[in-house]
C-alpha cells in the first residue's frame, strides 16, 4: 500500500515520498491571532491534524510547524481599535487558540513559532532578495518582490502571467487573483502602525504577511521540506508568494507537496469573519455541543469537498457518537469473559485494517475510513448478539479500535458510561433506605433502577452502576 496526496502544485494525485526516509517536515499556516478562531478555521486545523495522524499511522516521524501570525494588517488594525499594545492584544487570542485545539482533540505540533520572534530571519531573506535583484525599494520606501523577475510565478495558482501589468504593486496582505502584482516584503512604517515597528536596513517598518511564513518554515524545517498546507483561500496570494520569495532567495525548491482544504460553507458562502456568518468554537460549546461532536462533524467530510455547516448536521453527530459509546461499553463488559471467542474476529480485524488503511492512504479518504469502522461495528455487534466474543477477542477488538483512533482522535474507547442524574439519585436514595433499614423501599428502588436498564454492582471499593446489556 502506498500513501497518496492530491498535490495542488500539479493538480494530480501523487504518491508521497519523503525527502528523508521515515521523516516528514510539515508546515501548516496557523491562526492570525486577532480574534477567536471560527470553526471554518478549525476545519483547516482538523484536516491538518488528520494528515499528521495519518502520517504517524503510516510510520513517519512528523515534525509539524504551525505559525502564529501575531503581526499583520489585521492584528495592528484591531489592537489599535481596542487601544491595546500588540502583544497584550494577541496574547489573549494565542491562549484561546491553544484551549480550543485541546477541546477539539487536535494533537499539538512540535513548534508554534510567533512571527514577532522571527523578524531577524525575515530581514535576512529580504536582504538576499534585494542582493539577487528579485526585490526593490518602492517610492513609498517599502520593499517589494518583483514578480516578473521570477519566471515560475503563478506555478501554484496556475496563473497565466501573459498580459499581467508589469510594475503594478500591492501593499495589502490580502488580495485576489485579479490583482496579481508585486507584493510587499517589508512595509515602511506609516502612522496607522502606531508603535508597531522594527528597525531594518530600509528604516522602521514591519514584515508583510507572506515573508513571515517563508522565514518561520525555512528556519525550522530547512529550505526544502515535504508538505505545506492551509485552507484553499491561502493558495493565492499567500502560498504563491511564499514559493516565489523562498525559492528566489535560496535557489532551491521550497516544498514538494501542497495540500489545501476546501471551505466550511454556510448557506452557500464561505464561513468567514468578514461575512459575519461564523460560529466560534466557544459559541457552539456555550450552546451545549461538545468539542468531540464538532470534531466529528468537521472531520467526517473529505477535506477537499465543501462542507456545509448546519445545526441539524451537528446535532446528528450526537446519536452516532452515542452508538459508538454504547458499542465500547458493551465490548468492555466482555473483557471479563474467560472463553476465547470466535476465530472470525481476527479475520474481521485484518479486513477492516486493510480497508481503513487503504482509505486514509488514498488522499485521506476519511469518509471511507469511517465507513469501514461502521461496518466493523455492525459485524462485532452481530457477534456479540450471538455470544461469540470472549475476553481475549474483546481485548483484540478494543486494541484495534485504539489503534485506528490514533487517526480519528474521537472514538474515546476508554470513556466510561455516563450514568443519568435520575438513576444516580435513585441509587443514593436506595443507600439511604438501606441505612434506615427500610428494605421495602430499597427493593422497590432496585426494581425501578433495573426497569430503566441499569444495575448496581458491588465492587471492592463499594458499588458501581452499570448499564444492563
Ligand atoms: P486566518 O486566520 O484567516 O489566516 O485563517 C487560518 C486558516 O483557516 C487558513 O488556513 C485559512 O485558509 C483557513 N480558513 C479560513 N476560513 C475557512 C473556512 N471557511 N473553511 C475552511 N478553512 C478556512
Ligand atoms: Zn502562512
Amino acid at each position: 500500500m502506498s500513501l497518496k496526496f492530491y498535490n495542488t502544485l500539479t493538480r494530480t494525485l501523487e504518491e508521497f515520498k519523503s525527502i528523508e526516509p521515515g521523516k516528514v517536515g510539515l508546515y501548516t499556516c496557523g491562526p492570525t491571532v486577532y480574534n477567536y478562531a471560527h470553526i471554518g478555521n478549525f476545519r483547516a486545523y482538523i484536516f491538518e491534524d488528520i494528515l499528521r495522524r495519518t502520517l504517524k499511522y503510516c510510520g513517519y516521524q512528523v515534525t509539524q510547524v504551525m505559525n502564529l501570525t501575531d503581526v499583520d494588517d489585521k492584528t495592528i488594525r484591531d489592537s489599535r481599535e481596542r487601544g491595546m499594545d500588540l502583544d497584550s492584544f494577541t496574547s489573549e487570542y494565542k491562549k484561546a487558540f491553544f484551549n480550543d485545539i485541546e477541546t477539539l482533540g487536535i494533537e499539538k505540533a512540535e513548534h508554534y513559532p510567533e512571527a514577532t520572534k522571527h523578524i531577524g530571519g525575515m530581514i535576512k531573506i529580504i536582504e538576499s532578495l534585494i542582493d539577487k535583484g528579485f526585490a526593490y525599494i518602492g517610492d513609498d520606501s517599502s520593499v517589494y518582490f518583483s514578480i516578473e523577475k521570477f519566471p515560475n510565478y503563478g506555478c501554484l495558482a496556475h496563473i497565466d502571467m501573459e498580459g499581467q501589468r508589469p510594475g503594478a504593486r500591492v501593499s495589502a496582505d490580502e488580495y485576489g487573483k485579479e490583482s496579481v502584482a508585486d507584493f510587499a516584503l517589508w512595509k515602511h512604517w506609516v502612522e496607522d502602525d502606531g508603535d508597531v515597528f522594527w528597525e531594518s536596513p530600509w528604516g522602521r517598518g514591519r514584515p508583510g504577511w507572506h515573508i513571515e511564513c517563508s522565514a518561520m518554515s525555512m528556519t525550522l524545517l530547512g529550505n526544502h521540506f515535504d508538505i505545506h498546507t492551509g485552507g484553499i483561500d491561502n493558495m493565492f496570494p499567500h502560498h504563491e508568494d511564499e514559493i516565489a520569495q523562498s525559492e528566489a532567495s535560496t535557489g532551491e525548491k521550497f516544498v514538494n507537496y501542497w495540500l489545501h482544504c476546501s471551505h466550511l460553507i454556510v448557506n452557500g458562502e464561505k464561513m468567514s469573519k468578514s461575512l459575519g456568518n461564523f460560529h466560534t468554537l466557544r459559541d457552539l460549546i456555550d450552546k451545549g455541543y461538545s468539542g468531540r461532536e464538532i470534531r466529528w462533524l468537521i472531520m467526517s467530510a473529505h477535506y477537499r469537498q465543501h462542507l456545509n455547516f448546519t445545526f441539524d448536521g451537528l446535532s446528528g453527530t450526537r446519536s452516532v457518537l452515542q452508538r459508538i459509546d454504547e458499542f465500547f461499553i458493551r465490548l468492555k463488559e466482555l473483557l471479563k469473559e474467560s472463553d476465547q471467542g470466535d476465530d472470525k474476529v481476527k479475520e474481521l480485524i485484518a479486513d477492516t485494517e486493510f480497508r481503513f488503511r487503504s482509505s486514509i492512504e488514498d488522499d485521506l479518504n476519511i469518509s471511507a475510513a469511517l465507513a469501514s469502522f461502521f461496518d466493523f461495528m455492525k459485524e462485532v455487534n452481530k457477534l456479540m448478539d450471538a455470544k461469540k466474543i470472549g475476553g481475549a477477542a474483546a481485548e483484540d477488538l478494543l486494541n484495534f479500535c485504539r489503534n485506528i483512533d490514533t487517526v480519528f482522535g474521537a472514538l474515546q474507547v476508554e470513556k466510561e458510561d455516563e450514568v443519568p442524574a435520575d438513576i444516580l439519585q435513585m441509587v443514593e436514595d436506595r443507600i439511604q433506605a438501606r441505612t434506615d433499614r427500610d428494605f421495602a423501599t430499597a427493593d422497590r428502588l432496585r426494581d425501578e433502577i433495573t426497569a430503566k436498564g441499569w444495575k448496581i454492582e458491588d465492587t471492592a471499593k463499594g458499588h458501581r452502576v452499570v448499564r444492563i446489556n
